[in-house]
């Protein structure tokens, strides 16, 4: 029973540590991996809006020179449309001209005959039959008929002059609707083409703004990522100045470094430099249960507090001792402590788990050399009592 009363006091102490001290030691790194993926998140739209803009102005550019080429043949079929309408123009002046010489002409045939007529008592016969002799009566008959023969044809020649000139108009008038109908066509087209190029500007207009939009994010993130930088720079900064500090304090308090103390208090080591199988492993494994107390193996400052992966170490605490040598903890369940605290030996610093890449409960530990990479590990039962 007692086992069981043990068990739930772990678990709630793991939940509470875990939710109390675990966000703090990663969070800039994850703020930062976080705007990194926004970054380029944004700078791939970015791409995309710049993309599709430059296609829609290609298709603006495209509808502009096609109704450019309808332009020039509307204008074209105008210039003829001008010089046509001055033909039919030209056409009805000589038209009107020859009409009145008609008219002139019927008016001075008409008014010779009245006066024939007139002159005459009634008829033409009487005319006639009114000459002294047989010389004025030819005389007369000839004039008559030579005059009058004369008048009718020229009329008759005006007529068909003007016969002539008003069938070409006609024609004419005919070709110039033709060439108008032909122009609303084209006219028609090109507001076609007009509304689809404003339709694709209004596009390319939007785009613009998106892009100018996601430009400012981009600087945006870019600016932020520079102040993480800068942050997280100061933070390395204070934590080493905080080491050195340590550092400094450790020498003058005269407290021993020599040798580490076992970090947990129970659990049998079940694997050490090598496995059993024989490849190599770098530390020693120690099989407890999950929540386990992990202690600091000597006095030291945490340099590394934080989730090293799901493929890796888990949540894991790295501690850098005043002898010059580093101890690293793994496969943590929760941490209890934070980048840049300087602790004492023995002192609590996490709960042992089964995070990262393992295979079951149990507590990884290395002794290294230098602060990073694996070829500076070396064997921890060498320092362990
Ligand atoms: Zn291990």
């Amino acid at each position: 029973m007692k086992k069981i009363y043990l068990k739930i006091l772990i678990i709630f102490l793991t939940i509470a540590v875990l939710f109390n001290s675990l966000p703090i030691a990663y969070a800039a790194s994850s703020e930062k991996n976080e705007i990194t993926k926004k970054l380029q998140e944004t700078k791939d739209d970015l791409k995309e809006v710049n993309d599709q803009k430059k296609e829609s102005q290609n298709k603006v550019n495209e509808l502009s020179n096609k109704i450019d080429s309808y332009e020039t043949q509307i204008n074209s079929l105008k210039s003829e449309i001008d010089t046509k309408t001055k033909e039919v123009e030209e056409m009805q002046k000589k038209l009107d001209t020859l009409e009145a010489e008609r008219e002139k002409n019927q008016n001075l045939l008409d008014e010779r005959l009245v006066t024939l007529y007139e002159s005459g008592e009634v008829s033409y016969m009487d005319v006639l039959l009114s000459s002294a002799d047989i010389t004025q009566f030819i005389s007369n008959y000839y004039m008559i008929e030579t005059l009058t023969a004369a008048d009718k044809e020229l009329i008759q020649k005006l007529e068909d002059e003007k016969n002539e000139i008003a069938e070409t108009q006609s024609k004419l008038n005919a070709s110039l609707e033709e060439i108008e109908n032909k122009k609303a066509e084209l006219e028609s087209v090109q507001s076609e083409l007009n509304k689809s190029k404003d339709a694709e500007q209004s596009k390319v207009d939007e785009l613009t703004e998106q892009s100018h939009d996601l430009e400012s994010d981009v600087a945006a993130y870019e600016k932020k990522m520079k102040e993480l930088d800068a942050k997280e720079k100061a933070q390395e900064a204070a934590l080493k100045n905080k080491i050195e500090q340590a550092e400094a304090n450790y020498s003058t308090s005269g407290t021993s470094s020599k040798g580490f103390i076992r970090p947990v208090n129970s659990g049998r080591i079940t694997a050490t430099m090598y496995y059993s199988s024989g490849s190599y492993h770098g530390a020693v494994d120690f099989g407890v249960s999950v929540g386990t107390p992990v202690y600091a193996a000597a006095d030291g400052v945490v340099v590394t507090a934080t989730w090293g992966g799901s493929d890796s170490y888990g949540y894991y605490i790295k501690i850098k001792h005043y002898n010059g040598l580093y101890t690293l903890y793994a496969h943590a369940s929760s941490l209890a402590v934070s980048v840049g605290q300087v602790v004492k030996q023995g002192q609590l610093i996490m709960y042992s788990g089964n995070t990262g890449n393992s295979t079951g409960p149990h507590l990884h530990f290395e002794v290294r050399t230098s602060p990073g990479g694996y070829s500076n590990r070396v064997n921890p039962l060498n320092y362990l009592p």
